[in-house]
């Protein structure tokens, strides 16, 4: 029996105590629940209970749920297959995965067909890790020259995906350096490139990841309890 309401409130109050001491506004803070392995009746509890933004990381599972769920900003926070970003265009609100031109490109394309535009993410592989989709940070400069010119797509931040260590604080370097990059693409003024959202934060790191500039964390386990999935 997962107690989703009281799982929010506790997340919500976490969040609010943590902005209190370090001296942020809690609103700033955006909370993705991630509804991955969820079914639609548990998602729409959590929209009953104040959730506003839900994300999922496979196509599959927004396609299966999209018209079941009750009205709800969708985020795409997994890795996404090119020839699969037809599907979710024309439902999801944001997408967090984006970490080739190519993608990128697949997305502005089907966004013009249906007349719209994109809030993306570049998701970035702070800690270089083998097995973690996402942009090498030295990559980023390049990759956002190619995206100029895609007009239905708009950059608005950051995402990464912290290592996992049982000791958050251990990640807390990563945060860091990426926050030092949002600030930096931040204040180079590109156009067309806004600095506005840093997803970084999950269940087990997320106040480590406020703590160092995070406004928009993804929770999980926090929310609907522990779940058996797997990536692939
Ligand atoms: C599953 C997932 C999360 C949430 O993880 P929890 O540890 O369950 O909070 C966040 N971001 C991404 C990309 C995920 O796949």
């Amino acid at each position: 029996m997962a107690h989703i309401k009281e799982n929010i409130l506790h997340i919500q109050q976490e969040i609010e105590g943590l902005c209190n001491r370090i001296g942020k506004d809690p609103r700033e803070i955006h909370l993705i629940a991630v509804t991955k392995t969820v079914d639609a009746d548990k998602i729409n509890e959590a929209i009953d209970n104040g959730i506003v933004n839900i994300g999922e990381n496979k196509v599959q599972e927004i396609m299966n749920k999209f018209e079941q769920v009750d009205h709800v900003n969708w985020h795409m926070i997994g890795h996404l297959q090119t020839n699969k970003v037809k599907y979710i265009v024309d439902k999801v609100q944001m997408i967090h995965s984006v970490d080739r031109i190519h993608l990128a490109e697949e997305i502005n394309k089907r966004a013009k067909q249906i007349n719209r535009c994109i809030d993306i993410l570049i998701q970035v592989n702070i800690a270089q890790e083998e097995t973690k989709f996402g942009l090498d940070e030295k990559d980023i400069y390049d990759f956002i020259e190619q995206l100029e010119g895609l007009q239905h797509i708009h950059v608005k931040g950051l995402m990464t995906i912290a290592p996992y260590d049982d000791v958050p604080d251990r990640v807390r370097i990563h945060f860091k350096r990426m926050k030092q990059l949002f600030d930096e693409i931040h204040n180079k003024n590109i156009k067309g490139v806004e600095m506005h959202y840093l997803s970084m934060g999950m269940t087990n790191d997320f106040k480590v990841a406020i703590e160092e500039g995070a406004n928009m964390i993804r929770i999980g386990t926090g929310i609907f309890g522990e779940r058996n999935y797997t990536e692939k």
